[in-house]
């Protein structure tokens, strides 16, 4: 029989998983993985809070794609359409024209962006929190308005330097809040002429609590932590706009903030709007349990989904209820999938997703989390050591475990680096200035 050809569309959570295991169920004789992304690499984002805090280096907390995935293809591109209904893909190649690829089955893998509303300001003034490249600014960043607030004379200007505020309370927001005002502080001592009353960390959140993944009770202590250490958290309070980094609440609070991170929620990624897959009222691709695409009570033969673009049942709720996007899920399904396409592919029937939430852990700083666990609640320390323990080890390859160990200890016994490497946003800076031509006007 001829390879049946299986298009992965984003090498993530869902697509790198699916894309291994499909490798080694499936012999070449059977099928050959082609796996697209823009990326080299697969970001493990739970760790994104960590590298943003010098506790990872941010190397470590994604995985190589050629590295890890050498059975597959890996073509270095953006999907930019999906014709299902032809079963060709058109492939965006990082360089060169696009072209098309046709597959017998394809997973839809492209994952979620942030979420945003239209505030004033928001477009120009906020990032996001949910790549390395991200997670590497803010920290550059942060460490960056330390060294400006140390050095002004103008307090306007160290007070908005030393503002950062973050919207959106969330796991992401919060880990990404915690674990950066951590760092900060800890940089501080290196600062004689800052003090960490100094900083100020505020969290926007237009609900009434936080950590909506946990129990009220463990949102309500991660709230009493974070006031503990002096953040100012706002709860059913709403960014209206941030104008030239001017921040204006819903409360009537208004301030300035050289720092607004965004981290209230994901959507879809809007390729989807290019491919012609059935889609819910959210915007996700609507699936069986069996993860294959479903139209109606159609099954779209040779299409499969997961992960945070799809809307996939939760069995173990009641019916209408979905998989949250979760890396907890993305993982599992993806296992689940590529058994599910190598059934089919020799003949045998499809199977359910079924895997009961276990629970979350947050990372709130060095030594300080929360988690709740099969219903066990834990906090402080146990909760953090917990949060790293749960997290290596699912961080794929025994490449990357031992990396993220490694800086773990190294960061135990020398200390985290909290040195700012700004200069890599604009490398070619120094060396533009060094040649310029003799007698041309300096820019
Ligand atoms: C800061 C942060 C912390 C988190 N912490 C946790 C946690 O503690 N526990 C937990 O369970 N979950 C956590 N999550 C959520 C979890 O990471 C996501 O639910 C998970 O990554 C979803 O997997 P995915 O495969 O759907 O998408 P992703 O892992 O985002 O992968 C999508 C991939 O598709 C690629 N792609 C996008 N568009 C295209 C295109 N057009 N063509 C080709 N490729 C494309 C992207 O480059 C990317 O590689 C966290 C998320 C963030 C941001």
């Amino acid at each position: 029989m001829n390879p049946k050809r299986i298009l992965v569309v984003g090498a993530g959570h869902v697509g790198l998983y699916a894309a291994l295991r499909l490798s080694k169920k499936l012999s070449s004789r059977e099928a050959e993985v082609i796996v697209v992304d823009p990326q080299p690499h697969m970001t493990y984002q739970p760790f994104l809070p960590e590298a943003a805090a010098g506790n990872i280096s941010p190397r470590h907390s994604v995985v190589p794609l050629r590295r890890e995935l050498r059975r597959c293809t890996v073509v270095a591109g953006t999907v930019t359409r999906v014709e299902h209904d032809r079963k060709v893909a058109t492939v965006q190649p990082i360089v060169g024209p696009a072209r098309e690829i046709a597959y017998d089955h394809v997973i839809v893998a492209p994952g979620s962006v942030s979420r945003t509303l239209p505030i004033p300001g928001l477009h120009e003034q906020g990032i996001g929190f949910k790549t390395i490249g991200e997670a590497i600014y803010l920290r550059n960043h942060v460490l960056d308005r330390l060294d400006v607030a140390a050095v002004t004379p103008d307090p306007e200007v160290r007070r908005s330097a030393l503002t950062f505020t973050f919207v959106g309370g969330g796991y992401a927001g919060i880990e990404a809040l915690a674990e950066m005002e951590d760092m900060a502080r800890d940089a501080m001592r290196y600062y004689p002429e800052l003090k960490p009353e100094d900083m100020r960390w505020v969290l926007v959140e237009a609900t009434q609590r936080v950590l909506p993944e946990v129990d009220r009770d463990m949102g309500a202590y991660t709230v009493q932590q974070l006031l503990k250490r002096n953040m100012d958290i706002r709860l059913d309070t709403r960014l209206e706009s941030c104008v030239d980094g001017v921040v204006k609440l819903s409360d009537g609070d208004s301030f300035r903030s050289d720092t607004i991170v965004w981290t209230a929620g994901v959507k879809p990624s809007p390729m989807l709007d290019a491919t012609d897959f059935p889609r819910d009222d959210r915007r996700r691709v609507t699936c069986l349990p069996t993860l294959q695409v479903v139209d109606g009570d159609r099954v779209v033969e040779g299409a499969w989904s997961a992960g945070d673009c799809a809307a996939v049942p939760d069995l173990t709720k009641e019916p209408g209820n979905f998989c949250s996007p979760s890396a907890q899920h993305a993982v599992r399904q993806a296992a689940r999938m590529a058994d599910n396409i190598a059934a089919v592919i020799r003949g045998r029937e499809p199977v359910n997703y079924k895997h009961k939430h276990v629970g979350s852990v947050a990372s709130l700083g060095l030594h300080k989390g929360v988690a709740q666990v099969y219903g066990v609640k834990m906090t402080g320390w146990p909760a953090w050591f917990m949060h790293r323990t749960y997290h290596m080890s699912r961080i794929p390859s025994f490449n990357r475990k031992v990396r993220v160990v490694v800086d773990w200890s190294l960061a135990f016994f020398l200390k985290r680096e909290v040195v700012a490497l700004g200069q890599l946003h604009d490398p070619r800076e120094e060396f533009v200035e060094a040649s310029q031509p003799v007698g041309a006007p300096r820019v």
